[in-house]
């Protein structure tokens, strides 16, 4: 079968021209051929999956209503709860976790009749750039196998990439959603915080953490957006439909913003690799081609991101793994002499390398006598960072800057190196802090062949926007149909 994206395939499957099971099945034929390569999933679905595809065809033919996703194949990273299947963050101490509930982006999926294919690896609750810190597996780059396909949600945006799904779910704390996606050569939107509810999503730094859509064209995500976006009341940061309604994001999808006003920061990217600066300036070309004005600005406190994000992410995650004890969840050690022995090997044998110098980063800047130097100190960043942001966005329609400051590097080239791995999330980081929304879409590729992606920023609920804005650009191109060796 041709593939499609998720809103071609969508539209053919509710007028019957195509059958959700077809689709579906064409899917799992993929995931036996490409998935031992690429190592996408965790867990896949099959049977159940075939059984929604049955199901939402039966209801076709019967001429009974579907919803928005109907029939079309999305898979789920690995840190949003579901009640089949297990949730393992793809961390050990959580292998066999079962979740008493549904994720409530997933309550949705099911109801907008999206076919589950399976849940995505990841870097162990999230904290990576590469999908290596993993506890589970490797996967690997669908554009090139010896490289990462960058993180967290690197399981998310492979699966989309190596058409081993439609559409994805990733979650992103401070650009694991753009980054992979950048890194896969797919879209990848990071919504405002509290326009996607998080009940469900496992946490990991929660002033930080939000779900969003990764996919094959812009159209998708703003299909993906119409599905998972909204007011939660069980998710107490969600923002209600009255402070910030919830658009249409496909409606105007098409319409060109007239007197597009983008903003760059000249000086902070220039610190990236000279072929992702290379194709920022034709990406601006383009722009300038459709009539756009291109201003420059500056935005003083960007610099200090990495450093006030990985105090308070450390810390938020500090306290938010603190409920892996061996007792309230998951993984319990074996034989331990006493109760101290409980907490302290379940966890010392659960969690990853990574996940434990965060936990005692985050532990060191929330303890007494560092608190103020650190945390407090980053949670003022924090504010100026926002300022920055609300300055920036009094002058421009949006900002424009690279994703990652290189294509995807080496699997094994940065992993003892955690603190090159942090400098990798230069770009992405800040707007977490800020918490306003981001996009990555491909905008080229290097001198080996990998993708490289454009990021675009706008003001906190403008992704209708901001779809529009990367909308312009995805119509002028033709980077998002390339396709990877692999799946030829
Ligand atoms: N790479 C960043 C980190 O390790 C961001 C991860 C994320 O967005 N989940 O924390």
């Amino acid at each position: 079968m041709d593939w499609q994206s998720a809103k071609a395939l969508r539209d053919k499957i509710r007028a019957s021209e195509i059958s959700s099971v077809a689709a579906t099945k064409a899917v799992f034929e993929r995931i036996v051929k490409v998935e031992p390569i690429i190592g996408a999933y965790i867990s896949t679905f099959e049977e159940a999956a075939l059984q929604k595809a049955a199901e939402v065809n039966s209801r076709i033919a019967k001429g009974e209503p579907v919803g928005q996703l109907a029939g079309v194949p999305v898979a789920i990273k690995d840190n949003m709860c579901t009640t089949f299947g297990a949730t393992t963050c793809a961390s050990k101490i959580l292998e066999n976790f079962r979740a008493p509930y549904n994720a409530t982006v997933i309550e949705k999926l099911l109801s907008a009749d999206a076919v589950i294919i399976g849940k995505t690896n990841m870097d162990e609750f999230a904290m990576g750039s590469s999908t290596e810190n993993s506890g589970l597996k490797q996967t690997v780059n669908p554009w090139d196998t010896s490289r990462v396909p960058g993180g967290s949600s690197g399981g998310s945006a492979a699966a989309v990439a190596g058409r081993l799904c439609c559409a994805s779910l990733g979650s992103d704390t401070g650009g694991s959603i753009r980054q992979p996606a950048s890194f896969c050569g797919v879209v990848g939107l990071k919504p405002t915080y509290g326009r996607v509810s998080r009940f469900g999503l496992v946490a990991y730094g929660s002033s930080l953490d939000q779900i969003g859509p990764i996919t094959r064209t812009v159209g998708d995500c703003a299909l993906m957006m119409n599905v998972i976006a909204g007011y939660d009341p069980a998710d107490s940061t969600s923002i209600d439909e009255e402070t910030a309604p919830v658009p249409d994001y496909l409606e105007k999808l098409d319409e060109p913003i007239e007197g597009l006003k983008i903003a760059i920061v000249p000086e902070f990217v220039s610190g990236a690799d000279k072929q992702v600066q290379k194709a920022l300036s034709v990406a601006l070309d383009v722009y300038k081609g459709l009539g756009a004005e291109i201003i420059e600005i500056e935005m003083a406190h960007l610099d200090y991101a990495i450093a006030a994000y990985y105090v308070i992410a450390t810390a938020e995650a500090s306290s938010n793994l603190a409920r892996y004890d061996g007792v309230h969840y998951g993984h319990r050690t074996k034989n331990p002499k006493d109760y101290i022995e409980v907490y302290s090997k379940s966890r010392a044998e659960g969690f990853g390398k990574e996940v434990k110098r965060r936990i005692m980063l985050g532990t060191y800047a929330l303890s007494s006598g560092y608190y103020d130097a650190y945390y407090l100190k980053a949670l003022k960043v924090r504010n100026l960072i926002r300022g920055d942001f609300t300055k920036a966005f009094e002058n421009c329609d949006c900002i424009m800057m690279p994703v990652s400051p290189t294509t995807a590097f080496k699997i094994g080239e940065k992993v003892d190196d955690p603190l090159t791995m942090y400098l990798s999330d230069i770009y992405t980081i800040a707007v977490n802090l800020a918490g306003v929304p981001g996009i990555s879409i491909p905008c080229g590729f290097d001198s080996d062949n990998l993708p490289i992606g454009l990021q675009i920023l706008s003001p906190a609920f403008s992704e209708d926007r901001l779809l529009r804005i990367a909308r312009m650009f995805e119509k002028e191109t033709d980077w998002h149909r390339k396709k990877p060796a692999i799946i030829n």
